[in-house]
């Protein structure tokens, strides 16, 4: 029969008293929050704007709740948010770096003093599990810590340089001007949050454009900041459609940067728009998807090469630019590795968000749940159907998603990403592995890769030739912690910089050298 790999969290009661004693004070915080309507609108100056479009926001965990309310920028406003943010910049940038990045950090802390709230914001509009909203406040927190700290080291970086007698040259960073910084749901507060304190304590003025689907969390954010010091000239808030709102601003030649986080295609049509525009030669920071591959061969240990896809694959329903999309598996261990699979699967619990013992909550909306079930469909008739996960009756009030597994014959067959919770798996022969790593390289993404192996040189070589950002040997390949694992692709996958890398915030800023004679 097949093995259960996690550890039993359940009694015979169903409960597990520990945890459950652990969590449960917890939780009832964070359930506080639940059950009021939420309201925020666009922030100019420092001032919420009421007017315009109401737009309702559900939540994914039950598609009939509405859980809040949320005014939409038009293109007017977009105008107004570009001269608000381009006014602000002289006084923003000539700011000292430490009282930028002590503003930053006292952010931070408000982020942890209201992290009850913003974890049941994220539950309840983006469908989060409770442990991802703890981890999504973590990061917030961490890209604030980080980012000030290594502000402060790239503004002295590198000071005097050689030179003949008398004379002194040195190299100084400036801030670059008004940054739009455009961020996605799957992660609505972290990366809004990197993406802003980045641009912010490099000395930019910010523009912020949450993703449509969650604004609610984007602007308590944008609240705290304020609160925390940071001057409503510096940082402006712009929720609504990305037709109305980014490409206004990535055709104004004020905007001088972009920070992105999305799909290849909006990269790349952003890319496009400020090719064409007048003025400076702009900046684009990109991060998009992947087609993230896991290399098992057959001296990986099963048990733990499950328990890292099944983690890499349905953690946040698959939600995650780093998620495990195909599993290569050598034959020799893929009986036992597909058969744990299968068993694994059967104990993941599908649905409430809320609920400390849930592993895979709901997709973030509708059409994500109806493209999702339309690849289950073709795919699964071309290729194998091998597993899914139990869906409980609950499940029909939201957009969920059956966590599935399907062997196909090749990474080719996917003509795009996936964005949910649906493993591919493809079998291997020994002599194959130099295919399957041109295909990988192929597809033209380069984000994540998991290798399994025990044997140390074909970790290395596998390392080596596979181009990706993020190589992760013998654990799962989601979860890039700030400083520790610096993220972000290659290729389709981005235009290189690495969140919570120490070359990153050189990207928002650019380089004055002068040559002293005095
Ligand atoms: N940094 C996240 C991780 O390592 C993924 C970020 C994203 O999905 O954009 O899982």
């Amino acid at each position: 029969a097949p093995t259960n790999i996690f550890i039993n969290r359940k009694n015979s009661e169903g409960t597990n008293l520990h945890i459950d004693s652990m969590y449960q004070p917890f939780m009832d915080k964070v359930k506080r929050h639940v059950g009021k309507q939420w309201q925020g609108g666009p922030v100019i100056n420092g001032k919420t704007q009421t007017t315009g479009e109401a737009v309702k926001v559900t939540s994914p965990q039950n598609l009939d709740e509405q859980v809040g309310s949320m005014y939409f920028a038009d293109a007017e406003l977009t105008v107004k948010a570009i001269e608000a943010a381009h006014k602000g910049y002289p006084n923003w940038s000539r700011t000292a770096v430490e009282m930028r990045a002590t503003a930053i950090e006292k952010f931070a802390d408000l982020l942890e003093a209201h992290k009850h709230e913003l974890i049941a914001l994220c539950t309840l509009e983006a469908g989060k599990l409770l442990q991802d909203g703890i981890d999504e406040v973590r990061e917030a927190v961490d890209f604030c810590r980080y980012y000030a700290q290594e502000a402060r080291k790239l503004y002295v970086y590198p000071g005097p340089l050689a030179g003949p007698t008398g004379e002194l040259n040195e190299l100084f960073v400036q801030p670059k001007g008004v940054f739009a910084c455009i961020s996605p749901w799957n992660f609505p507060l972290a990366i809004f949050t990197g993406q802003i304190v980045a641009a912010l304590v490099t000395g930019n003025t910010v523009i912020a454009k949450p993703a449509e689907q969650t604004s609610l969390v984007a602007y308590r954010a944008v609240e705290l900041m304020l609160e925390a010091g940071i001057p409503g000239e510096a940082i402006q808030f712009l929720p609504g459609r990305g037709r109305d709102v980014g490409s206004v601003l990535s055709r104004d030649e004020r905007v001088v940067g972009i920070c992105f986080t999305g799909s290849t295609d909006t990269a790349k049509a952003i890319n496009r728009s400020l090719a064409d525009r007048e003025g400076a030669i702009a900046t684009l920071i990109a991060e998009t998807g992947g087609q993230n591959a896991m290399i098992v061969d057959s001296t990986a240990l099963p048990e733990q090469v499950v328990k890292d896809a099944v983690q890499s694959a349905f953690m946040s329903a698959g939600q995650r630019c780093s998620a495990l999309r195909v599993m290569y598996v050598q034959e020799d261990v893929a009986e036992r590795v597909l058969e744990l699979l299968k068993g694994a699967m059967q104990e993941l619990s599908v649905g409430d968000s809320i609920h400390y013992k849930t592993d895979v909550g709901p997709v973030i909306d509708k059409t994500a749940q109806a493209n999702l079930n339309d690849h289950i469909a073709t795919i699964s008739e071309k290729g194998k159907l091998l597993a899914t996960a139990p869906m409980p009756e609950e499940t029909a009030k939201g957009s969920f998603v059956c966590p599935t597994a399907v062997e196909i014959g090749s990474i080719k067959e996917l003509k795009k990403e996936h964005f949910g919770p649906i493993l591919h798996v493809i079998k291997f022969k020994a002599k194959e592995l130099n295919n399957i790593i041109d295909d990988i390289n192929g597809t033209g993404y380069g984000l994540t890769l998991g290798i399994h192996t025990r044997n140390e040189s074909t970790a290395a070589y596998i390392a080596d030739v596979v181009n990706v950002g993020n190589v992760y040997i013998n654990r799962n390949q989601i979860g890039a912690v700030v400083g520790v694992q610096p993220f972000g692709g290659q290729g389709l996958s981005g235009t290189g910089p690495k969140a919570g890398g120490p070359h990153y915030l050189a990207r928002f800023v650019t380089e004055k050298t002068r040559t002293n004679n005095i």
